[in-house]
């Protein structure tokens, strides 16, 4: 075994982590503030290529591998959760099946310009009355003259209110419940595509989520995104294992800075007399945290290695993300204790992370689902 990044891959998170710290860092406070989608800062990081990290060189992109691409995530959330909510749909989920069956055609018209940062893309399962449950996907696609007639609405669309096209899950045929679901592409100004409300939340300030809307949505067929209809869900599996791992590296990368910051503090922060850092019971915070944050990241950086190594791993993907973000929302519950009150003023960032982390419960799948299926899973294993 070994457990070193490679000198590329150092070379790769200390460029990264250059622009993060350059770029991003300093207008964290102001995007987390103003609640809305920094164009500006979009631009200036588009032109940086990084939209283009998983996608082939052919088409802008960087061609890189999953280590890598999961090196990226984790240095991207140490800057702003929200501005890497929105990267992130980007570069994963948002262009995965445009990239991965779109036509040539769909190619150059829409992945090429997703990866300057020209056009903005999105995915689109939840609707109203289903989240987790996908076959109660209530969104149809109906056969019409050579393509497809989409009708319903979908809720909770991170890039859902700036977006340009987005890929949409519905069912073609609902007898068939999760097998009679399907992807397909809509680009902004198709007639009878709308937005409806946009969602205010609690964290991830900077990433704008709301609704979408599809009233008789005429669509050709090769928009359809998939291998004919009804293989929606099978065809997510692997870049939900993909976005189970960058989740988990984000928790990280917030439990990093939650309790980084509340180091410096417990340094410094006297009370009876010497550094609070010198008690035990804050010791002891510390301590446990470290142990918890290093598992969670080795568990991270495991299941992005099976990945690589293209091994079955759906349930080390979940195990992954499910580990950390618990981990995570305990490392910022821990780091706001340690901030005492101030942990409840605006003024500093505890309460930011606070926010933030709570998204983790349900990104990548709510943990409730994910252990329902992991304990089945368990059970099947037998042995020891
Ligand atoms: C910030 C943010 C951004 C998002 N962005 C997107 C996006 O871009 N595109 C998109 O499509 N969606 C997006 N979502 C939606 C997200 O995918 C859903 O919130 C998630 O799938 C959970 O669905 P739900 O909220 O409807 O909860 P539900 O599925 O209704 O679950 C509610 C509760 O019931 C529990 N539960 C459900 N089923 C079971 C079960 N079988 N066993 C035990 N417990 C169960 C859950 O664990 C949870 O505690 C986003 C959500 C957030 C918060």
């Amino acid at each position: 075994m070994d457990f070193r990044f490679t000198q590329e891959q150092e070379f790769f998170r200390a460029a990264v982590r250059d622009t993060v710290d350059r770029l991003i860092r300093p207008k964290t406070q102001a995007v987390d503030e103003a609640d809305d989608f920094p164009r500006e800062l979009w631009k200036e990081f588009a032109a940086l290529g990084y939209l283009g990290l998983r996608h082939p060189e052919r088409y802008g992109g960087m061609d890189a591998d999953v280590l890598t691409s999961m090196i990226f995530y984790e240095e991207l959330a140490r800057g702003s959760c929200g501005f890497s909510m929105t990267v992130t749909m980007q570069i994963l989920m948002g262009t995965y099946f445009v990239g991965r069956f779109g036509s040539e055609a769909i190619k150059q018209r829409v992945l090429v310009p997703a990866i300057k940062g020209e056009k903005i893309g999105t995915i689109c399962f939840t609707e109203d009355q289903s989240g987790s449950d996908l076959g109660g996907t209530r969104t149809t696609a109906v056969r019409k003259d050579n393509g497809w007639l989409l009708n319903g609405r979908k809720m909770w669309v991170t890039n859902g209110p700036i977006c340009d096209f987005c890929t949409v899950l519905a069912t073609t045929d609902p007898s068939k419940g999760m097998e009679g679901l399907s992807f397909f592409l809509v680009e902004d100004g198709t007639p009878g595509f709308g937005r409806g409300q946009i969602i205010k939340k609690l964290g991830s300030h900077g990433s704008v989520t709301g609704e979408l809307i599809f009233d008789n949505v005429w669509v050709p067929d090769e928009n359809l995104l998939g291998e004919g209809p009804g293989n929606g869900v099978k065809l997510t599996t692997a870049i939900l294992n993909e976005v189970r791992v960058m989740t988990a590296l984000s928790a990280c990368a917030i439990a990093n800075e939650a309790m980084g910051d509340a180091r410096k503090y417990a340094q410094e922060r006297v009370a009876f007399g010497k550094p609070i850092a010198q008690y035990q019971l804050i010791r002891g915070k510390f301590g446990s945290h470290w142990a918890w944050y290093e598992a969670a990241r080795l568990l991270a950086y495991k299941a992005a290695w099976m990945i690589e190594e293209k091994q079955e791993c759906q349930h080390e993907c979940m195990l992954a993300k499910m580990f950390a973000a618990e981990m995570c929302l305990s490392a910022v519950d821990e780091a706001s204790r340690i901030y005492g009150g101030n942990s409840f003023a605006m003024e500093y960032a505890q309460q930011r992370y606070f926010r933030d982390a709570r998204f983790l419960l349900f990104g990548g799948g709510c943990h409730e689902v994910l252990l329902n299926t992991l304990g089945a899973a368990y059970l099947r294993r037998g042995g020891k």
